[in-house]
């Protein structure tokens, strides 16, 4: 076990210099309280939970200290929003506070997401707003949860600093943690700006830092690019088989590690719609939840650009055609896994693609269907309004799981508890008055979405009416 205040740091990306980066000191929170963190994440620290009881814990966390071999700094990128070349973005509101090394020899960068101005900020305050820092921490523990690649939430904490948005809302910083907080729109900036140079000092210290595997490759950029397009395609595989919705897949949204990455107005499907757009602010529906998987692979081909200095375009466009295959594979398998089916057949696709069908018609809960399934219940087919078309479904559903179908990986696969936007709405509006047990509460039951607590029955409810349409906007 390490003490926090003896955390040992190797700060590999702030020595890259000032082209990368800018080093910037936190503006610490008023009056700081700890509103959750997480053992689980605590643990990659090497931290015992208990740290977190400890006032230390709470100054490092809004800004108050710094330990004095940390240098925070805000990372410069730039990135494509929503289709949009966007050639100066970077940390506007987050500093990479330092790169901890914990026994295993892994670097966790420590990231504390509204910490206030950097050169970044453009016409914003630097801020994070309570309710989004809420959101984003019980996002990532949800999705680790259920085995979804993502970066990681080590804790919350909320000052009494004011914040306007629509309204006023109090600051809160989010402590992030990730392997690297490289995103694609790293390498779309020096790409842009022609700094060369830069873009394969960056190349290098990537392909150092996070693909080591990929330098004894006889081509490692190359296999680098390999590798991320894999991991994005099976990073997006999960999404789509529980209902995810990002809400924001610009590319400076996107990891370098191919793990879900920046939360903003995500949302977890209720009724199964192909259709469904999160982000309010997304007009044209860009982002809708079936766009998902082409987006990925668009937001591929801008990284593949930024590489056609050291690889053939012609190269890349090859590797760009594996996503869709990549991304099917990953996807049938899980759906199998959480349906019970066990093997491959050759028409699980479209048997898939019925069902997902019947959902759409009938707007039926996505995970509660999927979970009744795999309990085998029969009021499933309340969920569905074409009875006999389910019902023949059905038949032909409990014929593919034969008799070898395995029924406790298949509860295994699908969450009795699911991070519903109404469950983290109620969450967050006990937490705005000051009460964070119901954060708590809910961050406990996703951890373990599997596991079910007779106590907590209520939160795996679908939602009352007025929790069906909740409008998240970007701004947060
Ligand atoms: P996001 O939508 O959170 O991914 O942010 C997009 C860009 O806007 C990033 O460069 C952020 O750092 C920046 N940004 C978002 N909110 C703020 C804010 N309140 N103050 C300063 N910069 C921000
Ligand atoms: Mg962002």
């Amino acid at each position: 076990m390490a003490l926090l205040s003896d955390f040992q740091f190797d700060n590999r990306f702030a020595q890259l210099g000032d082209n990368f980066s800018t080093r910037v000191t936190p503006e610490p929170l008023r009056n700081p309280r700890l509103v959750i963190s997480s053992p689980s994440a605590m643990q990659l620290l090497d931290l015992s939970p208990e740290e977190a009881d400890g006032a230390l814990f709470t100054e490092l966390f809004s800004g108050h200290k710094i330990w004095s071999s940390a240098e925070p700094r805000a990372m410069v990128y730039s990135g494509h929003q929503f289709g949009s070349y966007n050639p100066k973005l970077g940390d506007g509101r987050g500093l990479l506070l330092g790169e901890v090394v914990n026994h295993a020899g892994e670097h966790w960068d420590l990231h504390l997401k509204g910490a206030g101005s950097t050169p970044y900020s453009r016409m914003g305050d630097g801020r994070a707003v309570l309710r989004s820092s809420i959101r984003e921490f019980l996002a990532s523990e949800a999705l680790y949860a259920l085995g979804i690649p993502t970066s990681r939430a080590l804790c919350v904490t909320v000052g009494d600093n004011p914040v306007y948005r629509e309204r006023e809302e109090r600051a809160a910083m989010l402590l992030r943690l990730s392997q690297s907080h490289i995103r694609f729109g790293h390498f779309e900036y020096f790409y842009y700006t022609r700094q060369h140079t830069q873009l394969r000092e960056l190349l290098n210290f990537t392909l150092r830092s996070c693909y080591p595997e990929c330098l004894k490759e006889a081509n490692p950029d190359l296999a680098m690019y390999r590798e991320v397009l894999q991991r994005t395609a099976a990073m997006v595989a999960g999404w789509q088989v529980y209902g995810f919705c990002h809400g924001v897949m610009n590319t400076d949204n996107m990891s370098i590690l191919g793990i879900t990455f920046d939360f903003g107005p995500y949302a977890f499907l209720d009724a199964f719609d192909l259709n469904h757009v999160c982000n309010h602010s997304d007009h044209e529906g860009r982002y809708a939840f079936h766009r998902q998987p082409a987006i990925a692979q668009w937001n591929m081909a801008c990284l593949a650009q930024t590489l056609t200095p050291y690889i053939e375009a012609e190269t890349l466009k090859a590797e760009l055609a594996h996503f869709m295959p990549i991304f099917e594979q990953h996807y049938l398998r899980l759906m199998r896994r959480r349906l019970g089916w066990a093997g491959a057949q050759r028409g699980d696709s479209k048997q898939i693609e019925q069902l997902l069908q019947l959902m759409q018609d009938s707007g039926s809960d996505f995970n509660l269907s999927l979970r009744l399934l795999a309990e085998g219940k029969s009021e499933v087919r309340d969920h569905f309004i074409d009875r006999d078309a389910f019902d023949h479904w059905l038949a032909e559903h409990l014929h593919r799981k034969g008799n070898n179908a395995d029924q406790d990986q298949a509860l295994q696969a699908n969450p009795i508890y699911l991070l519903r936007n109404y469950l983290a709405q109620n969450a967050i509006a006990a937490a705005e008055q000051g009460d964070f047990s119901e954060v708590r509460q809910l961050h406990s039951l996703l951890a373990a979405p599997f596991s079910e607590r007779p106590d907590a029955m209520e939160y795996a409810a679908v939602p009352p009416d007025w929790g069906r349409h909740i409008e998240i906007s970007c701004s947060s």
